[in-house]
C-alpha cells in the first residue's frame, strides 16, 4: 500500500527511485491527485480545482519532505557513539524485564583500551550507571554524571589478572583496590 505524507497542508507521495533519492510528488488533499506547477511556487489540483501557494520553491520544500520521510527509516536505530572509536561488541541479558545491560569496548581519552559497561532499571530511566573498566591499569570506575552505582547494585567486583578492583555500597569502601 503505497503512503502519503500530510506537510504542510497538502500531500506527498514517494514514487520512485532516482541516484539522488526518491522522486517526491505532490497531490491533493481531498482526491490525492497530483497537483499541476503553475509556477515554481503555486500549483492547482486538475480535478477538484483546489490550489496551494507555497512560500518556498517547490525544489526546496521537497528536499524538506525527502529529508523528513527518510528520517523515518532511522526510527528505531542503534546510535553508535564514534569519537571514543566505541565498537559495539555485544549485546545480553535483553529479555530481563527489570534491567538492561549493554557492553562495549572503546578508547578513552588517552587513547587506552577499555571496557565499558552501561547498566539500568527498565523501571526507572533514571537509574543507570556506567562502568569503565581500565584495562591497562586494572581500575574500575564509574561515570559520575548517571545514578551512583550503589543506588542499583550492592556491589560490583572487577578482577583482572594481578588485582581485584571493586564498588560497594558504602562510601568509605568505594573504589578499593585489595
Ligand atoms: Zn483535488
Amino acid at each position: 500500500m503505497s503512503k502519503l505524507y500530510l506537510y504542510d497542508e497538502v500531500l506527498w507521495s514517494k514514487e520512485g527511485l532516482t541516484r539522488s533519492g526518491p522522486i517526491i510528488i505532490l497531490r491533493c488533499p481531498n482526491d490525492y491527485c497530483e497537483l499541476d506547477a503553475k509556477s515554481p511556487f503555486y500549483f492547482v489540483c486538475p480535478m477538484c480545482g483546489f490550489a496551494k501557494m507555497f512560500e518556498k520553491n517547490i525544489l526546496e520544500q521537497k528536499n524538506i519532505v525527502k529529508k523528513i520521510i527518510k528520517s523515518f527509516d532511522f526510527k528505531d536505530s542503534e546510535v553508535f557513539r564514534i569519537e571514543d572509536e566505541m565498537v559495539k561488541v555485544k549485546k545480553v541479558m535483553e529479555k530481563d524485564e527489570d534491567y538492561w545491560i549493554e557492553t562495549c569496548i572503546s578508547k578513552n581519552r588517552d587513547g587506552k583500551k577499555q571496557l565499558v559497561i552501561y547498566a539500568g532499571s527498565r523501571k526507572n530511566e533514571d537509574d543507570k550507571v556506567q562502568f569503565f573498566l581500565d584495562l591497562e591499569n586494572e581500575k574500575l570506575g564509574f561515570d559520575q554524571g548517571n545514578t551512583h552505582p550503589e543506588k542499583v547494585f550492592t556491589r560490583v567486583v572487577a578482577d583482572f589478572k594481578n588485582s581485584s578492583s571493586s564498588i560497594v555500597s558504602n562510601e568509605n569502601e568505594k573504589n578499593e583496590k585489595f
